[in-house]
């Protein structure tokens, strides 16, 4: 028996994105203060899991590469990600992280491998792992390089985003359409188990 799984991205569907003041950008949460998870969330992941989904993040963080944080700040902004959502009972299964980057300031990380996104080396060592049926699963996420892994490895995807925006188009263009597009991963949750 294979089991079947929702892929979650995490910045933008798990938490929100957040305006970095000193770079200009809008971002992942440099710090564990700045880390807030969307209000829907934690219930929508407990709805998946109650449909007999794994939950698994896969999610480029090179944030540590780019030197806007250190390792320990990650550590603590993923203990906190996870008190938040345990505490609703919104258990996440597995979760796997690409921290390189090809041009990283930390040479540590500096590396063009094959887990960050759209690279499918983390889908590949999850769907190992968990036995999962890539088919009757789906990958959640706001960005194109998850609609291009999930392609690419043979996945249904849902966009959090909004239908009429530019990435859409973009996505349309490139053939990269989703199943679904939701304006949040409580909306993505209900469509899932709609079906
Ligand atoms: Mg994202
Ligand atoms: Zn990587």
């Amino acid at each position: 028996m294979k089991n079947k799984a929702i892929f979650l991205d995490r910045d933008g569907v798990i938490n929100k994105l957040v305006y970095q003041k000193e770079e200009g950008i809008i971002d992942t949460p440099f710090s564990e203060s700045q880390l807030e998870v969307a209000e829907s969330v934690p219930d929508a992941i407990l709805k998946l899991r109650n449909a007999g989904y794994k939950i698994i993040i896969v999610s480029n963080q090179p944030g540590i590469a780019k030197g806007y944080y250190t390792k320990e700040t990650f550590e603590k902004i993923q203990a906190k990600m996870r008190q938040i959502l345990e505490k609703k009972g919104a258990i996440i299964d597995n979760e796997f992280y690409c921290l390189h980057h090809p041009d990283a300031k930390n040479s540590r990380y500096r590396k063009k491998c094959s887990c960050r996104k759209p690279g499918i080396g983390m889908i590949t060592k999850a769907t190992k792992t968990h036995k999962i049926d890539i088919k009757n699963s789906f990958f959640v996420g706001d960005g194109m390089v998850d609609l291009q892994a999930a392609k690419k490895i043979g996945c249904p995807s849902i966009l959090i985003g909004n239908v009429n925006s530019t990435l859409t188009k973009i996505l349309s263009e490139k053939k990269l359409e989703p199943v679904y597009i939701a304006h949040d991963l409580k909306e993505a949750a209900e469509f899932i188990t709609r079906r």
